[in-house]
């Protein structure tokens, strides 16, 4: 089995426990080097625990709220994103820092996220999908996918004798995540409307998804939030796809092979007269991973 060095970008710290972090854990699990980038802390948006707060009685407030600044709320974000790496087994986290909401396409911008290219030297690279920029949530997402694409073109095009630095040309396959499933309504690829064309079944880490996004109290993500997201989301995936759990992936470009292609998984699959899917552990069953630090905003 070739092991894979790859390199995923995200927006937000949420991102990276929702969007691919199953894949991630799989591709973490098998040995393969998964190195996560995450642009921003997410300071700015989906403040729930800062919300809820300011709603209790002042003897319930955690005792530091008065402390609360912009500079210990992102280490507070920065310290739930390397919890989530911790539990979804990622090599390396690099976190840039960049103003959450104010995520532009910059020059600045690209040459960072093509020298961390050129360091990581992924031969998988993923990022969200750049061209939905009707996207409700969060405008971010498209605006780091462009910015990471860009980044990917920038790396390719050095040249030692201008710039002093080494090109990297090592990327094999680009793969787009997707969020929460606005872009996805169907597997059909004939279809009309944005059609994933790799499945991975997820089943036997979702776990440890779940336990990922426990991590994200800031967002008010833990608990039955992180199991709802789940079932919902990667359980009607897993329904497109024929698995318990699945995520989707897209590619920018068709694929070239020898000859007509049939995956391990098609060659061994078996008639069922109904198929059903199921995991022996309902992710409504799986017992909070939530620490009593993720709830303190100074550690
Ligand atoms: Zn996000």
């Amino acid at each position: 089995m070739t092991n894979h060095n790859i390199l995923i970008v995200h927006a937000h710290p949420a991102d990276f426990a929702c969007d691919a972090a199953a894949t991630m854990a799989l591709h973490a699990e098998r040995g393969d080097r998964v190195t996560s980038l995450v642009v921003s802390h997410g300071e700015r948006h989906h403040m729930q625990w800062l919300h809820d707060q300011k709603l209790m009685p002042t003897h319930k407030q955690d005792s530091d709220l008065s402390k609360l600044n912009l500079t210990n709320y992102r280490e507070f974000k920065k310290r739930e994103t390397e919890r989530i790496a911790e539990v979804l087994g990622i090599s390396e986290l690099i976190m840039l820092g960049w103003i959450d909401g104010q995520i532009y396409f910059e020059q600045e911008k690209i040459e960072q996220v093509s020298e961390v290219i050129r360091k990581v030297k992924p031969d998988i690279f993923i990022t969200r999908l750049p061209n939905v920029l009707s996207e409700s949530t969060h405008d971010d997402h498209p605006e780091t996918a462009r910015i990471a694409l860009k980044g990917l073109r920038h790396a390719q095009d050095r040249v030692m004798e201008f710039d002093g630095v080494e090109s990297y040309r090592g990327v094999k396959q680009v793969f787009h995540s997707l969020a929460g499933g606005e872009e996805v309504n169907n597997n059909g690829m004939l279809l009309p409307g944005i059609t994933p064309d790799v499945w991975i079944d997820t089943s036997s880490v979702i776990e440890k998804k779940v336990h990922a996004i426990d991590q994200l109290v800031s967002q008010g993500y833990h608990g039955q939030t992180a199991r709802r997201i789940v079932e919902a989301r990667d359980g009607r995936w897993g329904m497109i796809a024929g698995s318990a759990y699945a995520e989707p992936f897209i590619r920018p470009y068709g694929l070239i092979y020898d000859s007509l292609p049939l995956t391990p998984r098609a060659l061994n699959d078996v008639y069922q007269p109904t198929h059903k899917d199921f995991v022996d552990t309902p992710v409504n069953e799986i017992p909070s991973a939530t620490p009593e630090v993720a709830y303190k905003l100074l550690p």
